[in-house]
């Protein structure tokens, strides 16, 4: 493996993640953020529990948890917000190990990965420095760093570049990716306050289906509450807070009862970028993909890109396999991308299109309520879909169709007495799991579990072996004897 570090430019959320999954794997980062400090205010307010191992591969998830609180789940409401529908997520931990739905203010999240990434040593992060130049051989990347204060350009030589630079990615137009627009942009309203007392609101997520306002709203962490109402056409923030118009979209919590923190227009976009590999760049994140926020998910899936992208370039770092490896990426996680913006498209038709609430007072309750809980159960429900049969993944036979691709559960397991979470036996790297419960890690480990709640016994079944990739994701199934693979 080369010395040289691998660079990630982008110290939000994704690049932090990718920098602490790399360092877990021997492979040494260095990270260039073109601010000075962490972006302060909030974005992200949910996640979910998938999204949740990542940060637990990451080492971060206690911690983040204890600045999270379940989230109770999704209400669609009317304009007069009578609720329409109701889909409720579980308090407590799920298959995955962790509450379904969690809501975060973004900026305690990204404090958690920022402290983490301080105290590795194999990570130095740099901050004011700005990428501005990608030169790439067949062997590594040169790149042109732009020292803000200074205005000095240095260049650094780098095995892989992971550009997790956000919306706006310098390192996509340096590379020649370009994004492709699934959806027309939305302009919205975003705002957050904060309040000394409770409101006395449900704990969940409300999307309120009025063509004329439709608008989300949810209690964050720390007194924080979040709205988002669309602007209309040629609408500024500043009318769309005027009080009379902030009044109805706070209704029924009183505006004198807040403090606003910021209201700031948002433009929400569904696009896709057509490469997210070139030669030993890759994208992930927002770089690579773009969701409108209604169903919770923009972060989650740049999460979940790192946690695959990573094990990938490792692999092939090391020397472990062959450069095409980093060609399944884009292949394995673009169908997930396009399907969460389909159905956050599809909830923010229902909130915003088709006069539902006038529907509702005319009496065809039916026919909306028949759409309703199609969408709204898409939107609850942020499974990774399974992978396809391919490299990386053997789907055939019946066993392998209902399991291969899909992520292994995480029940708590119990290991020589003590109780921990399924993934921290599994380790960093590829694992097989057997009928009668022996975990193999790929370094040669074996460690026997227990399963007190049952919930792998059932999963494996008759199964013999089943093969893990360090994303948690079952590479393959046999039946027979627990030998070994
Ligand atoms: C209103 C709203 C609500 C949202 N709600 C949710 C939600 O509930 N759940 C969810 O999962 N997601 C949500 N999202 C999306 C989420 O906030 C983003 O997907 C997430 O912040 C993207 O993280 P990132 O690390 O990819 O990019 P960013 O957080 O944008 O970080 C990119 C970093 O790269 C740096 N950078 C850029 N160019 C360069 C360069 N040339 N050189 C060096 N550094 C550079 C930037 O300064 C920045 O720090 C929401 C977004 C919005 C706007």
């Amino acid at each position: 493996m080369s010395d040289a570090p691998v660079i990630v430019v982008g110290a939000g959320p994704v690049g932090l993640t990718a920098a602490l999954l790399l360092a877990r794997r021997g492979v040494g980062v260095l990270v260039l953020e073109r601010h000075g400090s962490p972006y302060p205010l909030p974005r992200a307010v949910h996640l979910d529990d998938e999204v949740f191992r990542v940060l637990q591969a990451a080492g971060v998830a206690d911690a983040v948890a204890a600045r999270t609180r379940p989230m109770a789940g999704l209400r669609l409401l009317d304009g007069a917000h009578r609720v329409l529908a109701e889909f409720r997520r579980a308090p407590s931990a799920g298959a995955n190990g962790w509450p379904q739905g969690s809501l975060v203010h973004q900026p305690d999240l990204e404090e958690e990965l920022a402290a983490a990434v301080a105290a590795t040593r194999a990570i130095t992060v740099v901050r004011g420095a700005e990428v501005t130049a990608l030169d790439q051989d067949g062997a590594g990347v040169d790149v042109t760093v732009l020292d803000r204060d200074s205005g000095v350009e240095r260049s650094v030589r780098a095995p892989a570049v992971l550009g997790c630079d956000g919306a706006n990615s310098t390192v996509r137009a340096l590379v020649g990716a370009s994004m492709r627009t699934l959806g027309r942009p939305d302009r919205w309203l975003v705002l957050d306050v904060r309040s000394a007392d409770e409101l006395p609101v449900w704990p969940g997520v409300h999307q309120v289906c009025d063509s004329r306002q439709p608008a989300t709203f949810m209690p964050v962490t720390g007194g924080r509450y979040r709205w988002e109402g669309r602007l209309r056409s040629g609408e500024t923030v500043e009318d769309a807070t005027a009080p009379e118009r902030l009044r109805r979209l706070l209704a029924p919590v009183d505006p004198a009862r807040v403090e606003v923190l910021r209201a700031v227009e948002y433009i929400f976009r569904a696009q896709v970028a057509d490469r997210w590999r070139v030669g030993r760049v890759l994208l992930a994140g927002d770089a690579a993909h773009l969701t409108p926020p209604f169903v919770g998910q923009g972060m989650g899936l740049g999460l979940r890109d790192v946690h695959q992208v990573v094990w990938k370039l490792a692999d092939v770092l090391a020397g472990r396999a062959a450069d095409s490896l980093l060609d399944t990426y884009q292949a394995e996680r673009e169908p997930h991308a396009r399907a969460l913006i389909r159905v956050a498209q599809l909830l923010g038709a229902l909130m915003t299109g088709g006069g539902l609430a006038g529907d509702v007072v005319r009496g065809r309750v039916l026919a909306v309520l028949r759409r309703i809980p199609a969408v709204a159960r898409l939107a609850t429900d942020s499974r990774t879909p399974p992978l396809r049969q391919g490299p990386l993944v053997d789907r055939r036979g019946r066993a392998g169709r209902r399991l291969a691709g899909t992520l292994i559960p995480q029940p708590d397991v119990v290991v020589e007495g003590r109780r921990c979470r399924l993934d921290d036996v599994l380790g960093d790297g590829d694992a097989e799991l057997t009928r009668d419960l022996l975990v193999r890690r790929a370094d040669g480990t074996e460690i026997r579990i227990e399963d007190p709640s049952g919930l792998l016994h059932r999963w494996i079944g008759s199964l013999a072996v089943v093969r893990i990739r360090p994303d948690r994701i079952v590479r393959s199934v046999r039946r027979g004897r627990g030998g070994r693979h």
